[in-house]
């Protein structure tokens, strides 16, 4: 099956032939026939599964040519990097389309904004914040939007736009197509989708344990505050590159990308605290190979366009299992296949029990490596050295920790159990 054979008209289909994809994604199968026909639709997709492309081709049809009253379709997106993102594909999807698009989001200045939108808008792509604000000063209107777009609902959810959604619906003419995208299904979204949608079409393609099947996940046992140590000793040991390491809060992400710097190890953070510029260098310089870890919270993370990233650490579980899913999800995309490496804590123990729960099969928990416990940070470089033995971590917690003053590989033991998609040995890159 091609896209044509959805529907789609030539001048579309010979875009997407140019980026290279040569078969229709399973949601793209299911959502560009079902958006031309112009109903209501709920889709079930996550990041990576070529749901924007779902949207935006069909979306680009149903508009057909330019015209003077704008924006017609508005696409809601959570962040700003998802934002930049959906906006880059209309750009691209929409090249020979004559249709005009303009991306708003905050964090940056209005005033291009607005004088973008003066000149013409047929999509607009949008976070929340930046919508509203610029609609109360008059800068743009909704009233001739014809499809409306919620893109990662759930995620907008998480993040407290339930009112800033309200409201924009509000400001929308009653008659229009409406598109929400969910990677997950809880009851606050399940109302959402009562109160926005009519007599939708469900397109359910991908149900998040299938993606997670082509990630390779492990798990390490260990005290919360040898997890640093480890995890320095897998980038380097292992040879990783483009490490995605997830924490629960900015200030663990700052602090984590600040000791593994210390360990020698290029990192930086990226969180909602962070300037869009500063999030937007440290997303290249990871994308480019200038830094080896990104550290990131979860809300930072989302629409994060990296891809075939080979590991994903969960430095700190998350507490709501869908988000596992999300997060290792960034992993194994367009068929690659990706590691996803979580360090758990015995306090996260019941976290790790909901996510095997969810996915419907375990996450296998290896033996530890030997490892260094040295901070080379000089507060805390007198007294902390060590190195954590092996195997004896998992039976006896922080009893398998030695405080002796000789880093473990130079006594020559060999860590054990070390996951590693590279393919260099550590023998070969001593020897
Ligand atoms: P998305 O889920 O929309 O973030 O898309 C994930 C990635 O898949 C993007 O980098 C797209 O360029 C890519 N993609 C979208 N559709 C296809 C397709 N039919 N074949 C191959 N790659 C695709």
């Amino acid at each position: 099956m091609n896209f044509s054979d959805l529907g789609l008209k030539p001048e579309l289909a010979a875009v997407v032939a140019e980026k290279g994809y040569t078969e229709p994604t399973p949601i793209q199968k299911a959502a560009i026939p079902a958006v031309l026909s112009g109903r209501d639709v709920l889709a079930g997709a996550q990041t990576g599964t070529g749901k924007t492309a779902g949207f935006v081709l069909p979306i680009l049809q149903r508009l057909g040519a330019r015209a003077a009253q704008g924006p017609r379709a508005l696409i809601l997106t959570p962040t700003r990097e998802l934002a930049a993102q959906v906006a880059e594909s209309v750009r691209v999807y929409g090249r020979n389309t004559g249709l005009r698009s303009t991306v708003i989001f905050g964090g940056v200045s209005e005033r291009p904004q607005i004088s973008q939108l003066a000149s013409g808008c047929d999509i607009l792509v949008a976070t929340p914040g930046r919508l509203l604000d610029l609609a109360q000063q008059k800068a743009l209107s909704l009233a001739h939007v014809e499809v409306f777009v919620l893109d990662e609902a759930d995620r907008m959810l998480d993040m407290g736009f339930i009112h800033a959604i309200k409201r924009v619906r509000a400001m929308l003419p009653a008659q229009r197509q409406n598109l929400m995208f969910s990677a997950t299904y809880s009851d606050d979204i399940r109302r959402l989708a009562e109160n926005l949608l009519r007599n939708p079409l469900a397109v359910e393609v991908n149900p998040p344990n299938k993606t997670a099947d082509k990630v390779e996940q492990v798990s390490y046992r260990l005290p919360k505050e040898h997890k640093r140590h480890l995890l320095a000793h897998l980038i380097k040991e292992g040879n990783w590159h483009q490490v995605l390491v997830f924490t629960r809060t900015k200030h663990g992400a700052n602090r984590l990308a600040d000791q593994l710097q210390r360990a020698g190890i290029a990192a930086l953070p990226i969180h909602g605290n962070k300037s869009q510029n500063a999030r937007v260098r440290a997303l290249e310089d990871f994308k480019n190979n200038r830094i080896i870890a990104l550290v990131a919270t979860e809300v930072a993370a989302r629409g994060l366009d990296i891809k075939e990233l080979p590991y994903v650490v969960n430095y700190e579980l998350p507490n709501v299992p869908e988000d596992y899913v999300h997060r290792i999800g960034r992993t194994a995309r367009a068929g690659s296949t990706g590691m996803a490496i979580s360090l758990v804590s015995p306090d996260e123990s019941p976290f790790l029990k909901d996510i095997v729960r969810l996915l419907g099969r375990d996450v296998p928990t290896l033996p530890l490596p030997q490892f260094e416990m040295r901070d080379s940070g000089p507060a805390e470089q007198s007294g902390r050295e060590g190195a954590h033995r092996g195997d004896q971590g998992r039976s006896g917690g922080s009893g398998g920790q030695q405080r002796q003053g000789r880093p473990a590989h130079r006594q020559g033991q060999r860590p054990a159990g070390r996951p590693h998609a590279g393919s260099r040995s550590p023998q070969a890159r001593r020897g």
